[in-house]
């Protein structure tokens, strides 16, 4: 035993004092390229939180983001005169609502992009929820328990700041209610600020845009960002999203940003022809792609879109 110490320490010392080869290099880490340079150009506001970063990004826009888990998720309060909309309610970490009554005393309306986890876990914060008259929505909106979703928040998808009065271990996307349906093309009128919701499933079968035309700005959710766009889940459509990348590339000359769920805010309006183009390309046999298992990923520069393998689109529809 006392032989086995001794040579231990000896490694010890011959391996710190001598040893010569080079440590193996880091892991590289998602983080690592945190935080993103983008977010430097807007006024950032404190808002005293750890968890949350809120950027003021126009007059009456605000954006919150999530920089410190890997979805990096972003809603957006809308600042009108009578009310203030909140697209999305991010992942159920940490306190939002606190974060939004220090920006505005108006009357919250929730309008959610989609009804992902990621995007409606804290709707249950606020008490005027708008959503779409769908099964889908509808599932969703149940909630999502630790053992659905417990596997997306865990200490290896967040690098830091997690708040201490969260529980990890009991995770979870509370229930919520939807209080309004909305249809498509409806302008939500929230005071010298109309916004239009314009249905572009794809993504999801309940996923929206919302245009506000007076600010030339388009918000997108997860039907486009500047990254991976997925396209291959059981419940996404590439023929519906195909369609939806026709409809926003009809939004061209109205708006100059659009204002992504994920990642980075306030894009330019150029990517709605890329994104048309990029559909076009993926449903075109002679495009290069990725093979995956079961996926394929085509890849466009600044982003890719993910789809099942094989196509799910017209003549290749499984
Ligand atoms: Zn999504």
């Amino acid at each position: 035993m006392i032989k086995k110490i001794a040579l231990t320490l000896f490694s010890i010392l011959f391996m710190s004092s001598c040893d010569k080869q080079p440590e193996a290099p880091a892991e590289p880490k998602w983080h690592d390229a945190l935080p993103r340079e983008s977010w430097s150009q807007f006024e950032k506001v404190d808002v005293g939180n750890s968890w949350f970063e809120v950027y003021k990004v126009t007059d009456n826009t605000y954006a919150i983001y999530e920089p410190f888990q890997w979805q990096e998720a972003i809603s957006y309060l809308l600042l009108g005169s009578d009310n203030a909309l909140l697209v999305d309610t991010l992942q159920g970490v940490g306190d939002l609502k606190s974060v939004v009554d220090q920006l505005t005393n108006l009357p919250i309306i929730v309008m959610n992009t989609h009804s992902h986890y990621d995007h409606v876990s804290s709707n249950y914060q606020f008490e005027t929820i708008y959503g779409l008259d769908t099964p889908y929505t509808a599932g969703n909106a149940k909630g999502h328990s630790n053992a659905d979703i417990g596997s997306s928040m865990t200490m290896d998808t967040i690098w830091k700041n997690l708040p201490e009065e969260f529980d990890i271990t009991k995770y979870e996307s509370k229930a919520y209610e939807i209080d309004k349906f909305v249809n498509d093309g409806e302008i939500i009128d929230i005071g010298s600020r109309e916004i239009q919701v314009i249905f572009t499933p794809g993504h999801s079968p309940d996923s929206v845009i919302l245009v506000d035309k007076a600010n030339r700005m388009m918000f997108t959710g997860d039907t486009f960002y500047p990254a991976p766009i997925y396209v291959y889940s059981e419940t996404t459509s590439l023929e519906d999203f195909f369609i939806t990348s026709q409809i926003m590339f009809g939004y061209r000359n109205d708006v100059d940003y659009l204002m992504p769920g994920h990642n980075e805010t306030m894009q330019p309006a150029s990517y709605l022809d890329e994104l048309r183009a990029a559909t076009m390309a993926v449903i075109n046999p002679t495009t290069p792609f990725e093979q995956g298992r079961n996926r394929r990923t085509y890849n466009f520069g600044d982003f890719s879109i993910i789809v099942k393998d094989p196509l799910d689109f017209g003549i290749n529809a499984e």
